[in-house]
């Protein structure tokens, strides 16, 4: 069957088969329900509460309402063209714990108040306030992600790449502070009492959906509604995507992109090159300043993390951190061929457990998996193989391409496609890194991509009490892990061989995400984050 047949019977599934139970199918209604209750008993006994979230669902609650998306929005439109996406869209530097409802936010209400200050002045005269109503996913699992603090750092003009991490730290740590915002001759105070976590449940054009108010007294002056569509990007009603150029080598599968790269006899990583200079405009020589100043960054994340001291991460999960203990402990493995299970995997906790303390991370392709992809990249440079830079370069556009596919046929956020479409695409761009930087045949690149992101369908999002913690900081150990298993499988088999291509298993994504009940799409509504008990 090929791609266009795939997505014929993905469009026809009849609505009713599409529809969500409010407990799963093979699920013993009474066996389910009693869990909540043994749950709920444990607690009770010891003293504990389970997750504020888990708490809520354990309650009586009335059937999940499928997450739909608008068809107005670009996120969902542009499956129809070529992939459009650059490497500086995609790959994002921003505060962690997570790219939707972090950098997103934050992106935002930054926008916002640039829209702000190019009112007319007669409009700016009347401005007593600003306010900032988060919806949907954004207000069930916001706190955890700090939503409201990166919003607020939004509203008052820092950017995600720029801002000091300690100053969102500071808004955790004393949260009552009011900042100074200047608009033509008005100035007001904002805190973060002005960002509302409004309804977390409704019929919204996005899970991840904000409305950012400007306020002249009880009038509404001015108005923009968002919406924080995954991995960092941002749309908003009514957007209009900015004007690029054409991709010299238009693709929007992997056996488009396959088809060109066997043709013209280049690399993927080559392909994805060709299209970054066609489509943005900018030359070779930027982009690869570009990529290289990513993988900077991604090293220095790394080895942030594991310089950290032993201590507990911010949130009353309490988690405790290991990014060094198991590096420390990997090396000193005696059986040689297990440390570099250790290493790697110490390598991704130290990126992930940075990404939870709220610390830079880089969007690969979000920050719940921004632990992932530095992992690799570190352990083929300087933590490991010693590769040089080209190598590692040429990986993160094969990467690039990864994520793309991903997101333009299926999803890169959690909160419409569970964890599947946040470790599961890290998990595969990375084994495409892999493959990429070791110079394999392109069918090996894009099968150890699919074979990474195949044992990753499924999975969900279910952080407990909405932090990026559990299960998400060691997800990005296995991750990382996975990728190398999806790389060593692919370089050891035939590549034509292979019984699955990349593009099905992204349909099967798409299709995993669709059917698959809103509590576990980032609500900490389902799964660990109604089970665990947290003292
Ligand atoms: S469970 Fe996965 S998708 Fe959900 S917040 Fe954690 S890393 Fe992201």
């Amino acid at each position: 069957m090929n791609s266009k047949d795939r997505g014929k019977q993905i469009e026809f599934l009849p609505a009713e088969e599409l529809g969500v139970k409010d407990i799963p199918a093979g699920v013993d209604r009474r066996g389910f329900l009693m869990r909540y209750a043994v749950v709920g008993s444990a607690a009770v006994i010891a003293g504990c509460s389970t997750s504020g979230q888990g708490q809520k669902a354990a309650a009586a609650s009335p059937p999940q309402k499928e997450a739909n998306m608008s068809p107005a929005l670009e996120v969902v439109k542009k499956s129809k063209g070529p992939v459009m996406t650059t490497v500086e869209e995609f790959y994002k530097v921003g505060p962690g714990p997570s790219s939707s409802h972090t950098i997103g936010p934050m992106r935002i209400t930054y926008n916002f108040y640039q829209r702000c200050l190019k009112l007319p002045a007669d409009q700016l005269s009347k401005v007593t306030g600003l306010k900032v109503h988060l919806y949907g996913s954004l207000s069930a699992t916001g706190k955890g992600h700090g939503t409201e603090r990166a919003a607020l750092a939004g509203v008052i003009g820092k950017e995600p790449a720029t801002v000091d991490p300690l100053f969102l730290d500071s808004l955790r740590d004393n949260p009552d502070q009011r900042f100074p915002v200047k608009m033509g001759d008005k100035t007001f105070n904002v805190s973060l009492k002005d960002i509302i976590y409004d309804a977390p449940k409704g019929d919204f054009p996005h899970p991840n959906t904000m409305t950012c108010k400007l306020m002249g007294g009880d009038n509404v002056i001015f108005e923009q509604e968002y919406y924080s569509v995954g991995g960092g990007f941002i749309e908003w009603k009514g957007y209009d995507p900015p004007k690029k150029g054409q991709p010299k080598y238009p693709y929007s599968t992997m056996k488009e992109l396959l088809a060109h790269a066997d043709r013209d006899k280049l690399s993927v990583a080559q392909v994805v090159l060709a299209n970054e200079v066609t489509v943005s405009g900018k030359s070779e020589a930027e982009v690869n300043a570009f990529i290289d100043k990513i993988a900077t960054v991604m090293v220095a994340i790394v080895k942030s993390g594991l310089s950290m001291p032993p201590g507990v991460l911010p949130g009353p999960i309490k988690l405790k951190t290991k990014a060094g203990d198991v590096y420390k402990r990997a090396m000193e493995d005696q059986y040689e061929k297990q440390r570099g299970i250790g290493v790697v995997s110490a390598y991704a906790l130290a990126g992930s457990e940075e990404n939870a303390r709220g610390h830079l991370v880089v969007t690969a392709p979000t920050g719940g998996s921004a632990g992932v992809l530095p992992a690799v990249v570190y352990a083929l440079g300087e933590g490991g193989r010693r590769l040089p830079k080209e190598k590692i370069r040429d990986g993160m556009l094969a990467a690039a391409a990864i994520g793309y596919l991903c997101k333009h046929n299926a999803t890169l956020a959690g909160a419409e496609g569970g964890c599947q479409a946040e470790i599961g695409v890290a998990s595969a761009m990375a084994a495409a890194l892999i493959a990429q930087a070791h110079d394999m045949p392109n069918l090996v690149v894009a099968n150890a991509a699919e074979s990474s992101l195949q044992h990753h369908l499924g999975m969900t999002c279910d952080p407990v009490a909405g932090y990026v913690q559990v299960p998400c900081v060691e997800r990005c150990a296995f991750g990382a892990v996975k990728a190398w298993t999806g790389f060593m499988i692919a370089s050891n088999e035939i590549a034509t061989n292979r019984r699955v291509d990349f593009d099905t298993t992204v349909s099967a994504m798409a299709l995993t995400a669709k059917e698959m009940n809103s509590k576990y799409k980032e609500t900490s509504e389902g799964g660990l984050a109604v089970s665990v008990v947290l003292c």
